[in-house]
């Protein structure tokens, strides 16, 4: 099948293909090759066939999928069990098989991400949502991730809304060689009205 030029008419068409990458979270690029034609005699140029939105859609699709995939293999990895997660999501046994078998929708990707970001929420999720637990494991989490700082003995924590700000700087020293009250943040009240230290 002959290209033509959509501008003269011509067959004398040179065409090129460019590798694209775009990213994918928790994923690989989806790759793909953009056509690109040339018209030998007028040198108008483009997708004249109109295949690239095709191929990226598809590239995009393949990489989708294959993400699915290896979020999976990451929480695997990280001890969660499959039965586990469909149990506590409360989704049909077989659902994440089926998932693994490429049936993927948008929601399964969002769901996917939202999970490989913060894998506790499954327990969040197998305590029925319970506030108290999600409350807990928010701050509990929260914990982890100020202890893998670079100087988790320095801690800075700063907070701000529309009518409170202030920041606490917490340093932490090895017991017992201080008094319990070097632990409490000392507060600095910058603006705002209600909360006193
Ligand atoms: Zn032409």
């Amino acid at each position: 099948m002959s290209t033509f030029c959509p501008a003269c008419g011509s067959d004398s068409i040179e065409t090129t293909k460019k590798k694209h990458m775009i990213p994918i979270v928790y994923g690989n690029p989806a790759v793909f090759d953009e056509v690109l034609e040339k018209c030998l005699v007028c040198e108008e140029s483009g997708d004249f066939t109109g295949a690239n939105d095709e191929l990226i859609d598809k590239a995009i699709e393949v990489a989708k999928k294959q993400s699915v995939i290896d979020m999976l293999d990451a929480l695997s990895q990280n001890g969660i069990k499959m039965a586990y997660m469909e149990r506590a999501l409360e989704l049909p046994t077989r659902t994440i098989a089926r998932w693994k078998g490429g049936e993927v929708s948008a929601a399964t990707l969002a769901l996917l991400r939202i999970i490989r970001t913060f894998p506790w929420i499954l327990e969040v999720a197998d305590a029925h949502f319970d506030l108290s637990v999600a409350n807990y494991r928010l701050v509990v989490e929260a914990g982890h991730v100020i202890l893998k700082q670079p100087h988790p003995d320095q801690i800075q924590m700063h907070f701000a809304n529309e009518k409170v700000k202030f920041s606490a700087h917490i340093t932490f020293k090895d017991y017992p060689s201080f008094p319990q009250s070097l632990m409490e943040p000392k507060i600095e009240r910058v603006l705002g009205t209600g909360v006193d230290k």
